[in-house]
């Protein structure tokens, strides 16, 4: 039976659920018994799983009537599942990630995850901000990595059910509290992901604080454009970047404060290569920073990733200045996910619209500084079709 909780109850109070059913058939994840919205293409389950700390977690199944489904949870305002039609009209999940929460609560890298409340590193955990000096947790010996030890992706979100022009969508509020995770401010968020139905996942983000703070905020899938459960990496996948110059980094990924030309280096993507061409002169595989050519705030397509076995086509759009390039490199096939698959080395490829690494140690890049009475903004679009 439903556990009605928290959101549910307000969405029957307002006369929006029509019935309550059996969705998906059964596999291994948690019993499946779900709410079905009267938003027509929004199905939304307020009791998908338990987090070990007892709170329930709703996930929310958005479709469009082009063949794509979006399937978010609350926790970590996470992206669990993406399913995407191929050039002979075959949807597959195209994101990594799991049949639980359980996964995602632990040891998860990440997948599918909002990310913040500053994404990437920040060295050795430090930074000074107004002439007060702040201590990070150094999650990623010796840096600061994506928020530290209870970053964004381990919190849980608020969900609202919401219908668009076009689509429907997910708004994910959170408030992190002044000294969360050592950051000053309490900064006051939306994350919201919309399904449109012309095949694009929008992702927008507002932030707001009470303090001068640091924000940098990503989503964190890692795709798999051939599906999550196909057992290939993603070496085949053909790559374009819309960026010249990237931010050489050190052997603990932090950047040198140069911005460096691409050209004549294996990171220069500015015409299609397959991801797996010169994989082998990058130590470690491809984790960049790009510094994206559009560096105005306007929405630009910064990426387009496309898979020739199945025709499907990513193109990513963002207002931010930079892109982390990341293969999976330190998936190793210790997780197994979704459906039994277990995760190997370059099994997901990773592109994070987003401040520059290490911003608020480098006051060269473009500034990641929010005051109060400012209104921090993402547009991030993930637009997919197939050639
Ligand atoms: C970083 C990697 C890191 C990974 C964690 C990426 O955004 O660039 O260095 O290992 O996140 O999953």
């Amino acid at each position: 039976m439903v556990r009605v909780t928290g959101m549910c109850m307000v969405v029957l109070a307002a006369g929006l659920i029509v019935g309550c059913t059996e969705t998906e058939p059964a596999d291994e994840g948690p019993e499946e018994t779900a709410a079905v919205s009267e938003i027509e293409g929004l199905t939304v389950d307020s009791n998908w799983d338990t987090r070990a700390t007892g709170e329930a977690v709703t996930r929310y199944v958005l479709k469009n009537s082009s063949g794509m489904t979006a399937v978010l949870i609350d926790h970590g305002a996470t992206l669990i599942g993406l399913e995407v039609p191929d050039r002979d009209g075959n949807s597959a999940d195209i994101v990594l990630g799991f049949d639980r929460v359980e996964p995602y609560t632990g040891a998860s890298p990440y997948m599918g995850a909002t990310v913040g409340r500053y994404a990437n590193r920040i060295a050795l955990g430090k930074f000074s901000l107004d002439g007060e000096d702040y201590t990070l947790a150094t999650n990623n010996d010796p840096n600061h990595l994506h928020g530290g030890d209870v970053g964004f992706d381990k919190v849980m979100w608020e969900g609202e059910p919401i219908e668009v022009d076009d689509g429907v969508g997910v708004r994910f509020r959170y408030v992190s509290e002044d000294g969360e995770e050592g950051y000053p401010g309490n900064l006051r968020m939306t994350v919201t992901y919309t399904l449109g139905a012309t095949n694009e996942l929008r992702i927008e983000y507002e932030a707001e604080t009470d303090a001068a703070t640091h924000v940098n905020l990503t989503h964190h899938s890692y795709f798999n454009l051939a599906g999550a459960t196909s057992g290939s990496t993603i070496l085949d996948h053909v790559l374009t970047i819309a960026a010249a110059s990237y931010t050489p980094g050190d052997e603990t990924f932090i950047p040198t404060g140069e911005i460096a030309p691409v050209e004549g280096t294996p990171l220069d993507f500015r015409t299609p290569y397959a991801i797996g061409d010169r994989i082998a002169s990058v130590e470690g595989g491809y984790d960049h920073n790009f510094v994206l050519d559009s560096q105005d705030g306007t929405l630009s397509l910064a990426a387009k990733v496309v898979h020739p076995g199945t025709g499907r086509v990513m193109e990513i759009l963002t207002t931010e200045p930079g892109l982390q390039f990341y293969t999976g490199n330190f998936l190793d096939g210790t997780l197994t996910g979704k459906g039994g698959t277990v995760y190997e080395r370059n099994f997901g490829f990773c592109l994070e619209a987003q401040k520059y690494p290490d911003t608020p140690n480098k006051p060269g890049f473009p500034t990641s500084v929010l005051r109060p009475g400012e209104t921090y903004r993402q547009t991030t679009i993930h637009r997919f079709s197939t050639e």
